[in-house]
């Protein structure tokens, strides 16, 4: 943890960022790393986690078919998405798309792949939607048209500091479908970074299925397990 923490600071691109190895080829996860963390439990490399028991009791789903994820939620990996989230560091991200390009998903044929949007206001503080970025990168492993159909019309508390009930009162009426798209009878893909109750894609899902849509997935790298927080 501290390793990968003080590369990032350090800004060393040619160390690998989980084990400080000199690393061939630009890569910023060593293939002897990245081998061990796809071969390490809490990989599950875009499976879709309402299959597992443990996501079944803790994810709200009600609108969603499945939920592709990469990863739990856990060190080193973890790290990356937030030293990228919140502090727009340009070694992680360039960590996450090598990771992603190393691992690509192999999902089912979707009309529209669409990013979680952010509030215009955090957008402007932020500079990115890490979500956004998130589809971009997986748009070309994916059969599907990446489109904005979606609009955040209120800037909600962050997600993070409240409990489940909290969560859904925070959402509602927050997102929009954008008026120039129709989603009748399409089948959509939603991107967002990590899930963890599932209540943002959840609401937005129910959102796309009220407006006709045939079905609504979602996929994430990382699946925060409510018992790890
Ligand atoms: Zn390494």
């Amino acid at each position: 943890m501290d390793r990968i923490l003080s590369h990032i600071k350090n800004k060393t691109p040619s160390l690998c960022v989980f084990c400080d190895a000199n690393s061939h080829a630009n890569k910023l996860v060593c293939d002897i790393c990245f081998q061990d963390w796809y071969e390490h439990s809490d990989f599950i490399h875009w499976g879709d986690i309402l299959q597992f028991s443990s996501a079944k009791n803790s994810i709200e789903a009600s609108g969603l078919s499945s939920v592709y994820c990469l990863a739990e939620h856990q060190p080193p990996f973890s790290q990356l998405i937030t030293q990228y989230k919140y502090k727009a560091d340009r070694i992680a991200q360039s960590a996450l798309s090598q990771i992603i390009a190393a691992a690509p998903p192999k999902l089912p044929q979707f009309d529209i792949i669409s990013a979680v949007p952010m509030h215009w206001t955090r957008l402007s503080t932020r500079g990115f939607n890490q979500a956004q970025w998130i589809a971009e990168q997986l748009s070309p492993f994916i059969d599907a048209q990446l489109l904005p159909i979606l609009q955040r019309n209120k800037r909600t508390k962050r997600q993070a500091e409240l409990d489940a009930k909290e969560r859904k009162l925070n959402l509602q009426s927050a997102f929009t479908l954008n008026k120039d798209y129709s989603v009748e009878g399409l089948s959509i893909l939603l991107v967002d970074d990590v899930v963890t109750t599932g209540s943002t894609i959840n609401t937005i899902a129910q959102l796309l299925r009220a407006q006709g849509a045939k079905q609504v997935s979602a996929i994430t790298l990382s699946w925060a397990k409510l018992d790890h927080e």
